[in-house]
C-alpha cells in the first residue's frame, strides 16, 4: 500500500516517525529566534537558548538550575504574571501581553512581548510562553518620545514662535512664543503677506521671501514689519526650511518668528545719537560761519533800505532784509541744535525744573494764540506736581515744537491734547502730545528724529525740531516716543524723569 501523501499544512513533526520527533522538536525549539520558556507557573520547565541569553544566562541549563521564575521576574511583575498565568490555565485561552519591561541577570533593562497559552506537558497542563525581545524598538520609541518632549519644551520656554505654513504661505500652525505665539494665531489660515502693512513694506526683504517660497528654498533672518492685532506693529525676525513628503514634493515651510522691535529699536537709536553727535559739530560750524556772514547783510541791507530813495529800491532791500533773517532763524535753530552737550546723558549741574506743569501751562498758553481755530487742552493727574530734571527754557522748546509741529501738520484746524501724569514706575513724569491731525506713514515716522529730516516745503521746516527735542530728552535720562498711522492722528510720548526719585 502506498503511504498516503501529506497535505503541505501538516506539521513536520507529524510526518515523523515518532523516535525522531524529539530530535525535531529540539531543533525546532533550539534554533528558534524566539525566546521560549515552558513553565509550570513559578517552575520552569524548559528553556531555549535564546531565553537564557535574553536574561542574561550562559545556557538554557543555568536557567532551569535557577529554578524558581521569582529570580527572574521583579516581584511587582510577578504578581501581574501569576494573574495571567492564572488567567490563561483556567480559560485555556493564550493571552499576549506587549512590551513588559524587565531586567536581565546583569540588570539591563529589556522589553518583551510575550505570547502565552497552556499546553500538555507530561500528563499536566503548563504555560507555554514565547517572548519576542523588543528592547531595541522600545529603546528608539522612549527616545523618539524623549526628544519630542525636549523639542516641546525648548518650544515652550522659547520666546521664538514655531510655525508651519501651506506651501502657498498659509499659516497652518503656530506654538510656542507666549504673547506673540497667540497674536499668530490669531492670524491661522491667512497668507502671511495678508498681515504685512502696506504703508512699511520693505520690498527687497518680501521679494526675498516670496522667491523663497516660489523656488522652495530656506530663507534665513529677513525682518519684517507684521500687524499683529493685540500686540500692534512688531518688527519679525523669520526664518524657515521647506518640507518635502516622501516623494519630495513641497507641501510646505516650516520655522521660527521672533520679535525684534525692541533690538531694532535700540539699533536705530545708537545709530541716531551717533548721527546727531556728528551731524552736530559739523552743522554748528557751518551756522557758525553762515552766522558771521549773515551780520553784515543784516545792518547793511536795513541801512540801504533806510537810504533808498526809490520805491522799487526800499523794496528791493527789504526783500534782502526779510530773507536774511528768515536765514538768521533756521541758523539759530541750527546752532540750537550743535550747542555742545554734557556727554553725561544728564543736564550738567543737574538742573531742575522745580515747577514743569507752570511752564507746560503757560508755554500752551501762548501758543494757542498762534491758531485760534485749535483746540488746545492740557490735563494734569494729580500726583504729578513734582520738580523733573531739565530748564524751564528747554521744556518750553520741547512743548513749543510739539504744539507747533501738531498745529503745521493739521494746518490750523482740529485739536491737540496734553496731558500729564506720574510714569508707571512712579519715577518720571509722563507727557503725552496727540493731535487730530493726518498721522504720518510708518516710512516717515521711522526718520521723524533724524536731523533735517522734514516733509515740509522748503523755507518751511528745517527738520530739527524733533531732533532738538530728542537730544534734550535723552540728555535729561528720558524718553521719547511717537505713534502715529495715517488717519488717526499723532501722539508724542515722553518720560521725563523726576529730580529727585
Ligand atoms: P520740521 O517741523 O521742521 O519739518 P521736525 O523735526 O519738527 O521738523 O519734524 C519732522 C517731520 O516730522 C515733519 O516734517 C513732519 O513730517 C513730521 N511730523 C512731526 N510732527 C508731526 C505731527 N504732529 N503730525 C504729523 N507729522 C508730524
Ligand atoms: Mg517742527
Amino acid at each position: 500500500m502506498a503511504t498516503p501523501i501529506p497535505s503541505p499544512n501538516t506539521a513536520p513533526a507529524l510526518l515523523a516517525a515518532p523516535e525522531d520527533q524529539q530530535e525535531l522538536f529540539t531543533t525546532l525549539l533550539d534554533g528558534s529566534n524566539q525566546a521560549i520558556l515552558i513553565h509550570d507557573r513559578l517552575e520552569p520547565l524548559y528553556a531555549n537558548p535564546r531565553f537564557a541569553r535574553l536574561l542574561g544566562f550562559e545556557t538554557p541549563e543555568d536557567v532551569i538550575a535557577a529554578g524558581w521564575l521569582d529570580e527572574l521576574i521583579p516581584i511587582q511583575r510577578l504578581v501581574r504574571a501569576f494573574v495571567v498565568w492564572s488567567r490563561v490555565l483556567e480559560s485555556g485561552q493564550p493571552v499576549t501581553l506587549t512590551e513588559v519591561k524587565g531586567f536581565n541577570r546583569q540588570g539591563a533593562e529589556i522589553f518583551v512581548d510575550i505570547h502565552t497559552r497552556p499546553i500538555q506537558w507530561q500528563g499536566r497542563t503548563v504555560i507555554f510562553s514565547s517572548l519576542y525581545d523588543v528592547t531595541a524598538r522600545s529603546h528608539a520609541k522612549r527616545d523618539l518620545e524623549r526628544a519630542y518632549l525636549r523639542y516641546r519644551q525648548l518650544a515652550e520656554s522659547a520666546h521664538d514662535v514655531f510655525w508651519d505654513m501651506t506651501a502657498d504661505g498659509r499659516l497652518t500652525n503656530v506654538e510656542g512664543g507666549d504673547d506673540l505665539g497667540h497674536a499668530f494665531s490669531l492670524c491661522l489660515g491667512d497668507p502671511w503677506l495678508d498681515h504685512v502693512p502696506v504703508d512699511a513694506r520693505d520690498e527687497n526683504a518680501i521679494t526675498a521671501l516670496k522667491t523663497a517660497f516660489h523656488t522652495g528654498r530656506a530663507f534665513r533672518t529677513q525682518t519684517i514689519p507684521f500687524d499683529l492685532g493685540p500686540l500692534g506693529r512688531r518688527l519679525i525676525e523669520i526664518n524657515g526650511v521647506p518640507v518635502f513628503d516622501e516623494a519630495n514634493t513641497l507641501i510646505g515651510f516650516r520655522g521660527t518668528f521672533r520679535d525684534e522691535t525692541g533690538a531694532e529699536q535700540a539699533r536705530r537709536e545708537g545709530e541716531l545719537q551717533r548721527n546727531l553727535a556728528a551731524l552736530g559739530r559739523v552743522s554748528g560750524g557751518v551756522a557758525h560761519e553762515i552766522n558771521n556772514l549773515l551780520q553784515p547783510i543784516l545792518t547793511f541791507s536795513r541801512l540801504a533800505a533806510d537810504r533808498a530813495t526809490t520805491e522799487r529800491d526800499r523794496e528791493a532791500m527789504q526783500t534782502i532784509l526779510a530773507s536774511a533773517r528768515q536765514a538768521r532763524d533756521i541758523v539759530k535753530t541750527v546752532l540750537e541744535f550743535a550747542r555742545p552737550r554734557n556727554a553725561s546723558g544728564r543736564a550738567s549741574g543737574l538742573a531742575t525744573v522745580p515747577d514743569p506743569l507752570a511752564v507746560i501751562d503757560r508755554e500752551v498758553r501762548i501758543l494757542a494764540t498762534f491758531a485760534p481755530e485749535v483746540q488746545v487742552s492740557v490735563s494734569h493727574t494729580p500726583g504729578d506736581h513734582r520738580a523733573i530734571i531739565g530748564t524751564a527754557a528747554e521744556l518750553g522748546q520741547i512743548i513749543a515744537n510739539l504744539v507747533k509741529n501738531a498745529f503745521e501738520a493739521m494746518e490750523d484746524r482740529g485739536r491737540v491734547i496734553l496731558t500729564t501724569a506720574s510714569s508707571p514706575d512712579g519715577k518720571a513724569l509722563a507727557l503725552t502730545c496727540a493731535d487730530s491731525g493726518p498721522g504720518m506713514s510708518e516710512t516717515v515716522r521711522a526718520r521723524i528724529f533724524e536731523p533735517f529730516f522734514t516733509t515740509k516745503e522748503f523755507g518751511k521746516g528745517t527738520g530739527l525740531g524733533l531732533s532738538i527735542i530728542y537730544g534734550i530728552v535723552r540728555r535729561w535720562g528720558g524718553t521719547i516716543r511717537c505713534e502715529s498711522m495715517p488717519g488717526t492722528g499723532t501722539r508724542f510720548m515722553l518720560i521725563l524723569p523726576y529730580a529727585e526719585t
